[in-house]
């Protein structure tokens, strides 16, 4: 008997993968020449599964202001801001954020998924029902786990079902929250924002929405799905992360609920972890004023989603329900996903393998995620390739190809 022994399974199963070609959950870059190049096994290669949706991981503002606070503070925080205390740009980004979202109050954490960690397990606890999205991001669920909330699941975007469970617990005593996300991460599609945002208003409780994959990229302003569906009021608590449209990392929570501020003593993954060093914070806070002043990155991460969700389909390929930055592609079996992420590989092309159960409907997805960095003629070169592949690998009909070639 080991301690691995029981996940012999996966390691057998991860075997197989690798088996097939190039190792899709460990891919090493040889070279990052730009938001959508690198080179991988010394090929040129387009990448576009980085979530990186508004290019700006090399804004040349941001990697200056990062390299002076190197600098200047040093390269790491070397402690949580309960021991260590803050930094000044800690405090000046967390009042950037609150202004961005209009709320009083903003916390960041070292990461997103930390940010989903301490959030959901602080706001609600014992006696307390926490209510997900059954599609919910592992963080929520790693969240709700470190709680002691009893946890309740509802039919993915479905507000009816929410509003049943909901009112089946109409009479039972503690706080309610409810959390969905802005732009689910595996196929792209949006939360119903505007009849879940009916549901809390007619029964009562919170509603928390993680806008990872959404800030930055819908609404005018770039406030997330929210901002979209004109009910941020609704929204009680709004999480988001770094490491998306802002090109860094760390993760961070808005909320106008009062006594807010508590959480700096009382949530763990806040408290007992390292603050995010200089270089990030210093990153992010340029990167924020990016988001908020170029609203035409916005317009053009669009325009590219549009150009390569419509050239999927017009090919025959079986893609999400929604236009959006993330485009997937659900392939009839693992062993053609496996088969076709090589190939795209093979042919400079970079993006998600996503299997089950990390996928929604246990189905094998390739997963692609847009940047406004994007090129159309990137895109272009990319429907080319999945043209190619896709006919030689028998996953579309070669006649829908040349009719739409
Ligand atoms: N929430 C969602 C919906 C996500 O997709 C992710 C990351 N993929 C996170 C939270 C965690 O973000 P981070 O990478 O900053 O930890």
């Amino acid at each position: 008997m080991g301690l691995f022994d029981k996940h012999l399974a996966y390691r057998d199963a991860y075997q197989a993968i690798r088996q097939a070609g190039a190792d899709p959950f460990n891919v090493r870059l040889d070279k990052v020449v730009s938001p959508t190049e690198g080179v991988i096994d010394g090929r040129p290669t387009i990448l576009l599964g980085t979530n990186n949706y508004l290019g700006l991981t090399f804004d040349a503002e941001s990697i200056a202001a990062s390299v002076k606070a190197v600098q200047e503070r040093g390269t790491g925080t070397t402690g949580s801001r309960i021991a260590n205390g803050s930094f000044e740009a800690h405090v000046e980004l967390e009042q950037a954020l609150a202004k961005f979202y209009r709320r009083k109050h903003a916390m960041v954490f070292t990461t997103g998924y930390q940010a989903n960690l301490g959030v959901l397990s602080t706001l609600v606890g014992r006696g307390d029902h926490l209510i997900l999205d059954a599609d919910s991001h592992a963080s929520i669920y790693d969240g709700s786990r470190l709680g002691h909330a009893e946890v309740i699941r509802f039919r993915h975007n479905d507000p009816e079902d929410l509003y049943k469970r909901l009112r089946r617990m109409k009479d039972l005593p503690g706080e309610r929250l409810i959390v969905v996300e802005g732009i689910y991460s595996m196929i792209g599609d949006t939360a119903p924002l505007k009849e879940i945002a009916a549901v809390k208003r007619e029964l009562g409780g919170y509603l928390l929405v993680d806008e990872a994959h959404s800030m930055g990229v819908l609404g005018e302003n770039g406030r997330g799905l929210a901002e979209q569906e004109g009910v941020e009021d609704d929204v009680d608590f709004v999480v988001g992360t770094f490491s998306k449209s802002l090109g860094a990392i760390g993760g961070f929570c808005v909320s106008n609920v009062d006594d807010f501020d508590v959480m700096r003593v009382v949530c763990r993954p806040y408290m007992f972890t390292a603050s995010l060093p200089p270089a990030v914070v210093s990153s992010t806070l340029v990167a924020l004023k990016r988001l908020e002043e170029m609203p035409e990155l916005r317009h053009r991460l669009m325009a590219n989603a549009r150009q390569l969700y419509d050239g999927l389909t017009a090919l025959g390929f079986q893609t999400g329900p929604t236009a959006s930055p993330i485009v997937a592609i659900t392939m009839p079996d693992q062993e053609r996903a496996i088969g076709m992420w090589n190939a795209l590989l093979q042919n400079g092309v970079y993006l998600n393998l996503a299997l089950p159960p990390a996928t929604p409907d246990s189905r094998p997805l390739l997963r692609t995620s847009v940047s406004a960095a994007h090129t159309p003629e990137q895109i272009d070169k990319v429907l080319a390739v999945f043209a190619n592949l896709g006919s030689a690998m028998g996953l579309i009909d070669n006649q829908r190809q040349r009719a739409t070639a």
